[in-house]
């Protein structure tokens, strides 16, 4: 067959079905999600390979009830479903749409129905782990790709999700490889569990009651730059629901703390119960801060922290500051040092466990502003000329943890091998990292190391085509702008709580080295193996399939 002639398997777009349950629901899903996709063999049926044949169609246990829990929730439901046997002819279109009219029957409707007709060999953007059915699903059903949450049984499904900027959710079968599993940030034990924790994590971040606005509201987090940028939509929220926020961070915070919309004081302060290198405590300074907080006069304080960080001693000094009403996630016992008490499961998302902290509070977004990282419009330096026009990768190779850091030599044959492939590179690095910038850009690409501040790195990252980072700050920037993001993600804290939020990304690295949740600083493994085995080319391909289906997000 001549390449132009009209094949209908060979076009390169999702095919589109109408769905019996299209229509007449409204839109009063959550703040999370509005739709929920879902992987159709292995997930919502048993998987019987090319099947043509309706009697085959058997769900898997406890798949109606979970839909109509979801249905009940005000959810959108498509399937996304890779269906390679109709390019190889196992089966024609006619039987299929048999087999989804039997699926409907057993299941129930579902608003769409998304297909990728082709096989690997077609290279098509829709054919998962390329996102261009997730894409699809979600302008089919009226909403976004970063709200929607897909359900599948293996790797590719979880590969699409990421790569649209949705939230994926891996449901293993016993034909799930463990590597599959280990890369995913989310896994649930089956369908009904998936779909519980989808709403549980749905309600979670919806207030109960929403308080009376306060005057004066303290939030806190110390930490690091990207720890402050995950917690912005949580401080939007407290904000919405605040005259004033005044907010104390760390000294590696504070550059972060300036880009957050919403915050309108800075105190810097650090917490030597938070710093992973802290200076012995001074009870002069502890005094001085406790004073500091008095004077800020705040109604409420929401002391906002990551999972293996306690609250409680800061709860003390505002106690001592004569705060009356504070909330924190706490999982060891508070007495009287905390007024709402918030736990939460592990495996949450970082910026949506704030929220939920905020939400018990009883802080919610306002509507239209999305639960997505934003940084302030006035807070973005201009991009410097010198860089030329955007659509250029940015790669940034370190990290203030070593461990979580591109190794050199790899970060090199990376910039060799993107400009080989004809993109722009600039290698992005701090001042203590010129070194490493210096080497990396040399293989290929303009050194940009150490000449901007956070605000002139967020303004680069903003007009890159996408982000070749680890789990460092810049990769936040990059969810905040929306550019999609090559993550080469050590796994030494969980992905599913760390990993770039509600942007577009592709995971790369061993998820189960060594390393794995060991939380280390520096690699324990010599030969940093979680990343130095990430092949250049995988880069490349990454970044194709990021910017092929039109990329960022906003
Ligand atoms: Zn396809």
């Amino acid at each position: 067959m001549r390449q132009d002639q009209e094949d209908p398997y060979q076009r390169r777009s999702a095919r589109v079905y109408a769905g019996a349950g299209r229509g007449g629901r409204g839109s009063d899903a959550g703040v999370l999600y509005d739709a929920v996709l879902l992987d159709r063999d292995g997930t919502l049926i048993e998987d019987v390979p090319y099947n043509g044949d309706p009697e085959k169609v058997r769900p898997l246990p406890g798949a109606r009830a979970a839909l109509d829990r979801l249905r009940a929730a005000g959810l959108r439901l498509a399937v996304v479903t890779n269906q390679s046997g109709l390019a190889r002819g196992y089966f024609d279109e006619e039987q299929m749409r048999a087999v989804h009219a039997r699926v409907e029957e057993l299941l129930g409707g579902f608003d769409a129905w998304l297909v990728c007709p082709h096989d690997d060999a077609d290279g098509c953007d829709c054919r998962k782990p390329a996102p261009g059915l997730v894409h699809a699903a979600a302008r089919e059903l009226g909403t976004s790709a970063s709200r929607c949450v897909l359900v599948g049984d293996i790797g590719r499904d979880v590969g699409a999700a990421l790569a649209a900027g949705a939230a994926g959710v891996l449901v293993p079968t016993p034909v799930t490889r463990p590597e599959e599993i280990a890369a995913a940030g989310w896994v649930a034990t089956d369908l009904p569990s998936a779909v519980d924790e989808i709403l549980r994590r749905q309600r979670a971040v919806r207030p109960a009651r929403t308080a009376d606005k306060v005057g004066t509201a303290l939030v806190v987090r110390s930490d690091s730059a990207g720890d402050v940028l995950v917690t912005g939509p949580a401080i939007r929220a407290v904000a919405a629901g605040a005259q004033r926020v005044v907010l104390l961070c760390g000294p590696r915070g504070r550059a972060a703390a300036e880009l957050l919309p919403g915050v309108d004081e800075i105190i810097e302060h650090p917490l030597p119960w938070i710093d992973p290198a802290p200076a012995p405590v001074d009870p002069d300074a502890m005094r001085r801060l406790t004073a500091r907080l008095w004077a800020v006069g705040a109604d409420e304080a929401v002391v906002f922290t990551s999972f293996h960080q306690s609250a409680l001693p800061l709860a003390l000094l505002l106690r001592m500051a004569g705060i009356t009403r504070i909330a924190a996630i706490s999982d060891d016992y508070p007495g009287a040092l905390v007024d709402i008490r918030h736990r939460v499961p592990v495996g949450v998302p970082e910026p949506e466990r704030a929220l939920s902290l905020a939400a018990a509070a009883g802080y919610r977004l306002p509507a239209g502003d999305e639960p997505v990282l934003r940084l302030r419009d006035d807070a973005v330096a201009p991009r410097p000329a010198a860089v030329g026009d955007p659509g250029y990768v940015v790669l940034h190779p370190g990290s203030a943890a070593s461990s979580r850091a591109c190794p050199t030599e790899l970060a090199a044959r990376i910039a060799a091998a993107l400009t080989a492939a004809g993109h722009r590179v600039l290698v992005t690095g701090g001042p203590d990292e010129r070194t490493v910038t210096a080497r990396v850009a040399a293989a290929g690409g303009t050194d940009l190391g150490g000449t901007t501040d956070l605000a002139g790195l967020a303004a680069l990252v903003a007009d890159a085509a996408a982000v070749v980072v680890g789990n460092t700050g810049p990769a936040h920037l990059a969810a905040a702008a929306g550019v999609p993001v090559v993550s080469l993600f050590a796994p030494t804290v969980p992905f599913g709580q760390w990993g770039p939020y509600r942007v577009p990304t592709v995971r790369l690295g061993d998820a189960n080295a060594p390393c794995r949740d060991t939380r280390a600083a520096a690699c324990p493994i010599p030969g940093h193996p979680c990343l130095s085995g990430v092949d250049p080319a995988e880069v490349v391909e990454a970044v194709r399939t990021l910017t092929a289906s039109g990329g960022g997000i906003r």
